[in-house]
């Protein structure tokens, strides 16, 4: 399989996940043209998009899916709770699932999973051909047993740092939003997503990219060496989603 990401952060999500004829993108936080030019970027022709898959209604990861989904007449996957934050204007296009049972789009099963998130019913999920695993864990306030079952045995991992706890606390954000961010229903810290590296199973581990960085209040220097700490590697090897590139395709590959 290959997954890559057009950007990651408060400023728009969309990451792709392919296999075979399929590509799934897993949300669409930037605006259906700005979605185009950065699909351009990586040569990836937008019109081979299979479906979107949504995390939740937060506008960072919604922002242009009205406009493209009609547009390239993509079906629109989403639990029943985030469907209901959708313009009415897709309705037509979307496809409901439960958190708590797996389905297949095409060549690829999308095993979706809860998370304690500030929004109407979140998923978050793992992608399989039924040999390889790709987990991705961000908008998550806390870890929970489920989704430390669903990301372990993973080939592949974006897992989601999106702040230090130091630079968030010494840093210029309001209140409220330092109290939302760091609570249970916000975004995980560098130490938490740390601490889920540590409990899961990594031991099929290919690839770890760090996702959903702040850019206020996190430095890429301090999420690699928390993450190259917990699973004992080189800092070096720590992939970062960025805000403006993400990142570009990568491929889990037969270990044996
Ligand atoms: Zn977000
Ligand atoms: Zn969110």
């Amino acid at each position: 399989m290959q997954f890559a990401s057009l950007g990651s952060g408060s400023r728009g999500n969309a990451t792709l996940i392919s296999h075979h004829k399929t590509t799934l993108m897993v949300d669409c936080g930037f605006s259906a043209k700005e979605t185009e030019k950065r699909l351009q970027a990586i040569n990836f022709d937008v019109n081979d998009l299979s479906a979107i898959v949504v995390t939740h209604e937060h506008a960072d990861h919604i922002n242009g899916i009205r406009v493209l989904a009609r547009k390239y007449q993509l079906p629109i996957y989403a639990t029943a709770g985030t469907a209901g934050c959708l313009s009415a204007d897709v309705s037509g296009l979307i496809e409901e699932f439960s958190c708590h049972d797996s389905f297949e789009i095409q060549d690829i099963e999308v095993q979706p999973f809860p998370v304690p998130h500030d929004a109407r019913e979140p998923s978050q999920f793992v992608f399989s051909d039924g040999q390889h695993r790709i987990g991705l864990l961000t908008d998550v306030g806390m870890t929970t047993p489920v989704i430390e079952q669903a990301l372990s045995e993973c080939d592949a991992l974006m897992l989601e740092a999106n702040h230090d706890m130091a630079m968030l606390d010494n840093g210029d954000y309001p209140e409220h939003l330092k109290y939302r961010v760091s609570g249970r229903m916000g975004h995980l810290n560098n130490v938490q997503s740390g601490s889920i590296l540590k409990k899961i199973d990594t031991s099929r581990l290919q690839h770890i990219v760090a996702m959903h960085l702040s850019e206020k209040n996190n430095s890429p220097a301090i999420v690699s060496r928390v993450f190259a700490d917990a699973l004992a590697c080189n800092e070096s090897w720590i992939g970062l989603a960025k805000q403006d590139t993400g990142f570009s395709w990568r491929e889990t590959v037969n270990s044996k």
